[in-house]
Formats: structure tokens, C-alpha cells, sequence
């Protein structure tokens, strides 16, 4: 079996086309590098039938959701796949009112699992920002923008965004996050989790970005109207009309989820044959999330 790549649905269905293509699939990347027994950590043991593999050390049998993302999913592998394939290569997003009705589960029960896959869409945070990164603050939420007064609708949520550009000054990546006030203090963590101490960094004259200019190399600009920060502005207004399309009312705990897919989308758009693919992998390589987990560990 190889690979899938691509983002052709009826290829998709032909390549993994029930349950057990995608539980094969799932088990070759799990144990692509070998074994390693899940409760005792031995690497002994043989594959048995139903994509299990059976420790020789303490007779465990691990399958190949087992210690995945895809745990205890009990709507079936196929419609988890599909799932995923709709998030990683659709333009759109899609709800999970949507998602229900197009795979006959309940709109809850999409939800928490693609909460999972936005879990794994997580940056990694290895690869930062290096070149030209332009940063800037928006709201999202709340009420219709270009109406005075509205700075202090207490619905809007705070983002901050870094936009890496190349020397044409075409979008390169592109990371979000949430954040509870414009402060130095709420606006370092994207700097430290994000930006290289290496890149050329452009802010408007906002004082918060001041303390950071000790350790990282940051021109102020004023935004005149935004046209300084063009491609910027672009990207914001994209995330905009994708968060209007989703239809559920997003909380502020569960934004940055919404960011870090939003993101992985954009900062893969050069790469998407193996968007879906690389989407499974890291779902694989992520610890399992329970539901009760779920608000907590994403609003973090
Ligand atoms: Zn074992």
C-alpha cells in the first residue's frame, strides 16, 4: 500500500475504500519503524491478524488506534478518514453541523473529533519564522466591523498574527494566536514560539512590540491604513470569512484550535499532495485526547 496523495475524493474512496484500508493504513505508519509495546516499552513481538501486533514480552496486544488520535473512535476508521480528508484538502471550512450530516453522526460527535484533528494540526514550533515577518493585532467575533465603538465588544476575541514574506513579498507561512490583551507580556509567546531572534521583523508603532526589541530585530512602522502591511491584511481577511463559515458559535477557549488549522492549511498550501497524509501521521504521533481533556488542553 502506498501513500496517499492528492486531493481527488474518488481516488480517495478507491484507495481507502472500508474500515480495515484505513485501520491497514493507520498500522503501516504506526509501526513503520518497528514495534515498541505501548505498556512496556519492548519492541519484541509479531503482527497478528485485524492490524494488532502482539508483545512477546507482556503479551499485550496493541491495535493500530490504540495511543493515537484516532482512539476509541466509534463511528468507524472509514468516516474518520473521511473527516480528515475534508479538513486537510477542502478550501472551506466545514462545520461540524456539516460534517454530521454528510457522514450520519452526530453534530457532537464531529465536533470532539475534529477537535482531535485540529489538535494535530498544532504547529510544531521547530521550524520559526526567518525571514521578513511582518506582525500586526486583530479581533475576531462579535459584532460587524467598521462600526464605531466596537474596540470594546466584549464578544471579539484578541489575535495576534505573523506573516512571514518572501523578497516578492508573496505569503510564505502564517501563524495565530489568541491572546487576552495587547500587553508585551500576551504578545511575547508568538514571538518566542514563532519568530527566529534571526528575521527581519515589521510592527506598527503599537508600544507593546518595545520590550521586544531587545531580543529580536523590530523596525516600527506606522500602518498607514494598512497599506504598509498589505499582505498582512490579506490573510487576516481570509481567516475572517473562514471563521464566519462556521456556523457554531467558536468560544473563546477554542479559538487558537481554529488558528492552528487555519494555519496548517496555509502554511501547507505548497505542499498539499500530502497534506492528507501527513495529517494522519501526526494524528498517529499525538497522545490520545479524551473528551473530558478537550476544553482544558485546548485553551491552553
Ligand atoms: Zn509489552
Amino acid at each position: 500500500m502506498e501513500i496517499f496523495e492528492g486531493q481527488n475524493i474518488l481516488n480517495f474512496i478507491k484507495e481507502l475504500p472500508n474500515d480495515e484500508a484505513c485501520k491497514a493504513y493507520l498500522a503501516k505508519i504506526k509501526w513503520q519503524d518497528g514495534f515498541a509495546c505501548m505498556k512496556c516499552g519492548h519492541s519484541k513481538g509479531c503482527e497478528k491478524s485485524g492490524y494488532n501486533y502482539h508483545c512477546y514480552t507482556c503479551h499485550h496486544v496493541e491495535s493500530a488506534t490504540a495511543n493515537t488520535l484516532f482512539h476509541k473512535v466509534k463511528f468507524g476508521l472509514q468516516k474518520a478518514f473521511c473527516i480528515v480528508f475534508e479538513m486537510s484538502t477542502s478550501s472551506k471550512s466545514v462545520s461540524s453541523i456539516q460534517m454530521g450530516k454528510r457522514f450520519n453522526i452526530r453534530q457532537g460527535t464531529a465536533w470532539y473529533f475534529m477537535q482531535k484533528v485540529r489538535k494535530a494540526m498544532e504547529s510544531s514550533q521547530k521550524y520559526p519564522l526567518s525571514e521578513l515577518v511582518h506582525v500586526d493585532e486583530f479581533t475576531v467575533g462579535g459584532k460587524e466591523e467598521g462600526k464605531q465603538g466596537r474596540s470594546y465588544d466584549s464578544k471579539k476575541k484578541k489575535a495576534v498574527i505573523a506573516v512571514e514574506l518572501n523578497k516578492k513579498h508573496q505569503i510564505k507561512r502564517v501563524y495565530v494566536k489568541s491572546i487576552n490583551d495587547y500587553s508585551a507580556k500576551s504578545l511575547t509567546p508568538i514571538f518566542e514560539e514563532h519568530i527566529s531572534e534571526k528575521a527581519q521583523i515589521v510592527t506598527d508603532k503599537w508600544r507593546g512590540y518595545e520590550p521586544l526589541k531587545e531580543k529580536y530585530n523590530i523596525e516600527q512602522k506606522l500602518s498607514n491604513q494598512g497599506k504598509n502591511f498589505k499582505e498582512l491584511h490579506i490573510v487576516i481577511m481570509q481567516l475572517k470569512s473562514w471563521l464566519r463559515a462556521i456556523p457554531t458559535h467558536v468560544s473563546k477557549w477554542h479559538i487558537q484550535a481554529y488558528f492552528d488549522e487555519f494555519c496548517f492549511r496555509i502554511n501547507r498550501s505548497q505542499f498539499k499532495q500530502r497534506i492528507f497524509h501527513k495529517t494522519i501521521e501526526r494524528m498517529i504521533n499525538a497522545k490520545p485526547l479524551y473528551h473530558k481533556n478537550i476544553k482544558q488542553t485546548l485553551s491552553v
